[in-house]
């Protein structure tokens, strides 16, 4: 096959996948991406491009959409809107978070599972790649409200999970708590001791150390695996970072502990900048206990910290940007500002948080671009460490984890630097992370047969 016949075939694949799954931009930009990069793949190896394996590939195995009724405090009735997609699990058990947002539907969550199946190829450790949430905002909710409605959650997913089968974890609006609520019910329902059916578990009962930190280190990690082929370090770079939610909060923490300088975190109203570099413990403190807005941070932080109501956190001059919080928060203008003000690095905390036109800008102007199926693959690398620690009854010291944790991103980086090498792309860590992450499944896939 000629380069231009992949992409001819790659091209129809796109138009009719489009035409199947009307309505879900996300998913089509997710899937557009790694069809774009598949090319060169199938041109020099015949084998992938062989008729209904790509076709699979962009099909779920299963999906899932349940109705969620609950009562808030004051006894009014909700109903809300649960998802599971279980896109694929040729290598493993379907593995992938759960994402509590009022912007959640159908197609955010295949966007996301598609992301999940290639990531969970790239770590290397047997897992294969779903998603799932609900539309329901635990913003402004009680703790009681939360845990009821996860408990009306789990009264339905629970026919769908299981160690062996497909284990959520979390994702955005849904931390330790979340997990706990759900987990507790999943016992309750089931009768079992179940530790490996979620991960992201608390570590006194089956979680791992280092799993709440594993995302922010590891895109930390992997933008230090970038910066190091280019002879440059970490630290004494200047980084903004977006978000202030678990990823973000651990990318400062990793950024700090690297010996560069975070200057900034946001929510979906503002974005903090802070000359003295974010003060972690406070930002913890009105994020983490007080479920507070970023706001407050500037207004106790002192003269040091200005708050930038509806601003954008990208203008803000850095060597590193590390786009934390959700999907196409970084976009055109965004990447031209980044460009001009001289940013080095890019590496995805988030999920697909750089649109399309701003990857290409930052690309072309030779930025070192993480993408988060590479860069973010920390956190779900150790909770299939969770796993492997709740399958053998273990549990391993945080210096442990953490070592693993920067091999597998050390690995990450290698295999994606190295096949975007292979495939003339050299630099270009997109067509290296999608086509070593295809490669993956789609030899499970072929091997496994027609299913
Ligand atoms: P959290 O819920 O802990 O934090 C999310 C942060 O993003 C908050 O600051 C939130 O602000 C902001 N945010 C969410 N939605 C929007 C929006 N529509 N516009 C602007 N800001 C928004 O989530 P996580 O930190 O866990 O997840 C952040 C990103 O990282 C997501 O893309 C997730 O898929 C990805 N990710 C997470 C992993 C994990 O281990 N947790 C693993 C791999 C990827 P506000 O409070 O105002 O909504």
């Amino acid at each position: 096959m000629t380069l231009s016949s992949s992409k001819t075939r790659l091209a129809s694949l796109r138009t009719e996948l489009e035409r199947r799954n009307p309505a879900e931009p996300e998913f089509h930009q997710a899937s557009r991406e790694v069809l774009e990069s598949l090319a060169p793949l199938f041109a020099a190896r015949p084998e992938y491009a062989q008729p209904g394996l790509i076709e699979r590939l962009c099909e779920p195995e299963r999906q899932i959409i349940f109705r969620v009724p609950w009562q808030d405090d004051g006894g009014t009735v909700h109903v809300n809107r649960g998802f599971r997609v279980e896109f694929n699990s040729a290598l493993g058990p379907y593995k992938g978070g759960l994402r509590f947002h009022p912007s959640v539907n159908l197609g955010v969550v295949k966007f996301l599972g598609f992301e999940q199946i290639f990531k969970n190829a790239l770590t290397g450790l047997g897992i294969g790649g779903g998603k799932g949430g609900s539309d329901f905002d635990p913003r402004g909710r009680s703790d009681s409200e939360v845990m009821r409605f996860c408990q009306s959650f789990m009264m339905e997913l629970h026919r769908h999970i299981g160690e062996h089968t497909d284990v959520p974890a979390g994702d955005i609006g849904v931390g330790g708590r979340e997990i706990g609520y759900l987990f507790g019910q999943y016992r309750r329902i089931t009768n079992r001791w179940e530790a490996g059916v979620l991960t992201g578990k608390a570590e006194a009962w089956g979680g791992s150390a280092m799993r709440p930190q594993a995302t922010g280190y590891g895109s930390v990690l992997f933008a230090g695996e970038m910066l190091s082929r280019r002879g440059e370090e970490l630290a004494g770079q200047s980084a903004v970072v977006s978000g202030s939610g678990n990823v973000a909060v651990h990318t400062i923490e990793k950024l700090m502990r690297s010996g560069a300088h975070a200057l900034t975190c946001s929510d979906s109203e503002g974005y903090v900048v802070d000359e003295k570099g974010i003060d972690l413990e406070l930002l913890r403190q009105i994020k983490e206990v007080e479920r507070a807005r970023v706001s407050e941070y500037a207004e106790r932080r002192g003269a040091s910290a200005r708050y930038v109501p509806g601003g954008r956190v990208w203008d803000v001059p850095c060597d590193v940007a590390f786009p934390s919080a959700t999907q196409n928060e970084l976009d055109r203008q965004d990447a031209l500002t980044l460009v001009r003000n001289g940013v080095k690095a890019v590496s995805e905390g988030a999920n697909m948080p750089t649109t399309p036109e701003a990857v290409g800008i930052l690309q072309e102007a030779g930025v070192a671009f993480g993408p988060g199926k590479a860069a973010n693959a920390g956190g779900v690398a150790v909770s299939a460490l969770e796993m492997r620690q709740n399958a053998a009854r273990d549990s391993w010291t945080p210096e442990r984890v953490e070592d693993e944790l920067a091999q597998i991103m050390r690995d990450i980086h290698r295999v994606t630097y190295e096949t975007a090498e292979r495939y003339g792309a050299p630099g270009d860590y997109v067509t290296g992370a999608n086509i070593a992450g295809f490669e993956r499944v789609a030899d499970a896939m072929l091997a496994q047969g027609l299913i």
